[in-house]
């Protein structure tokens, strides 16, 4: 007999395939038709270069550590080790935040805390940005919420703001440095998200995965807003400022009084993450722990700096040939409005099949990103720069 299970609703109204899968799809396409061919890849958000020395060698010696009698750790505590957590505190010092260790969960990722933070809440509204992160969008689809779009586009520079809006009791994601579109809230603008969530008793989960390529006085983070921690969650990750993508390393700030009726919501998540999870390797934390130290920091920034030089190449290349874009200032990523207003899948096939150069298409974060094109400053720095040429010859 066929299975007669019947599968979650949810996954019915999920869009048939995940953005980057088509992305890969079609490359690896157009790669078996033009063997010859050098692809250059701008597309997915992976970082290139290896990890910082500080946090290998912490790593080294963890494992070291854990094969020896005395030095083995088993179960860690599920929110993750002191160590970190203060590691953590203290680095949101030095941005003027003060936090308690205890307010900070550590994670394999800020993909599964942005994922899973939403199954703390009943059927709320949510609002979320148009062009967005398709998790925050896949993940209450899955959940049958409904979605209301901030439309980001060119006259508001993708910085969606709260007017006008009429919602309470919803959850308000953001993204700030945001990705795809490299746009970042400047104190005034999450100002009033913070005063609107504050009006509206809105919940605001903000995701800071690019933190650490704000170049100019744009914050950090959502605590540095007055306000905020009545209303907000803050998401971070160590993938893109310290090459962690293949680690898994990323927190969750929840501060302690932070209620939804009389529930603190810090509860909730200790227990749904008991529940469900056994916490981040100890090694990992290791790691982390040795990125925020000052010498793992200033590895980080030189990385960080060579991604800061490829989006340098890369605006100059759109400025040039006059192509409106954000980003790349404070994120490393490049949002350009496609020449000639030709669709975003239309000018992902005329970039791969003429200069083998792959981005991605707006349209895949959503409608308002139609139009619109991704071009990551992520990879390595000859590949932008012979990308950056071959683009050179064709926009
Ligand atoms: C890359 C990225 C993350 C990081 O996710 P991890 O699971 O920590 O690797 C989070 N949010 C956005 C918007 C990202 O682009």
């Amino acid at each position: 007999m066929p299975l007669q299970i019947r599968i979650h609703e949810g996954y019915r109204t999920l869009p048939g395939e995940y953005l980057f899968s088509e992305v890969g799809r079609r490359v690896r396409e157009y790669r078996m038709g033009h063997p010859e061919k050098r692809v250059i890849s701008l597309g997915i958000g992976d970082v290139t270069l290896p990890l910082p020395a500080a946090a290998a060698e912490a790593m080294a010696c963890a494992a070291r550590e854990m094969a020896a009698q005395d030095g083995f750790h088993g179960y860690g505590p599920e929110a993750g080790y002191p160590f970190l957590r203060e590691a953590i505190a203290r680095y949101y010092a030095t941005r003027g935040v003060t936090l308690s260790p205890t307010e900070i969960y550590v994670s394999d990722g800020a993909k599964s805390d942005l994922s899973n933070l939403p199954e703390l809440l009943g059927d709320v509204p949510v609002l979320l940005p148009d062009p967005t992160y398709p998790v925050y969008r896949d993940v209450n689809l899955l959940s049958g919420r409904r979605i209301h779009l901030l439309q980001g586009n060119g006259e508001n520079g993708f910085l969606p703001g709260p007017e006008g809006l009429t919602e309470t009791g919803a959850l308000i994601v953001l993204c700030s440095p945001g990705n795809p579109t490299g746009a970042v809230y400047d104190q005034g603008g999450l100002q009033k998200w913070v005063d609107f969530a504050r009006q509206s008793g809105s919940l605001l989960l903000v995701d800071v995965a690019y933190e650490a390529f704000i170049t100019g006085d744009a914050p950090h983070s959502v605590f540095e807003i007055p306000g905020a921690r009545d209303c907000a969650i803050e998401v971070g990750s160590f993938s893109k400022m310290a090459g962690f993508t293949g680690v898994r390393c990323g927190f969750t700030i929840i501060p302690a009084g932070l209620c939804a009726g009389n529930v603190p919501l810090h509860r909730l998540w200790e227990r749904r993450q008991a529940t469900k999870c056994n916490g981040v390797s100890y090694i990992t934390q290791r790691g982390a722990e040795a990125v925020l130290s000052p010498r793992g920091v200033a590895e980080c920034r030189a990385n960080i700096r060579v991604y800061q030089e490829n989006a340098r190449v890369l605006a100059a290349l759109l400025t040039r040939k006059g192509i409106r874009y954000t980003g790349g200032e404070n994120a490393p990523y490049l949002f350009l409005q496609t020449p000639g207003g030709e669709d975003s899948w239309a000018f992902f096939e005329r970039l791969l099949t003429q200069a083998q150069v792959v981005g991605t298409p707006g349209s895949g974060f959503g409608p308002a990103g139609e139009g619109w094109f991704r071009l990551s400053a992520l990879g390595r720095r000859d590949d932008t720069c012979a990308a950056a040429e071959r683009l050179e010859e064709i926009l």
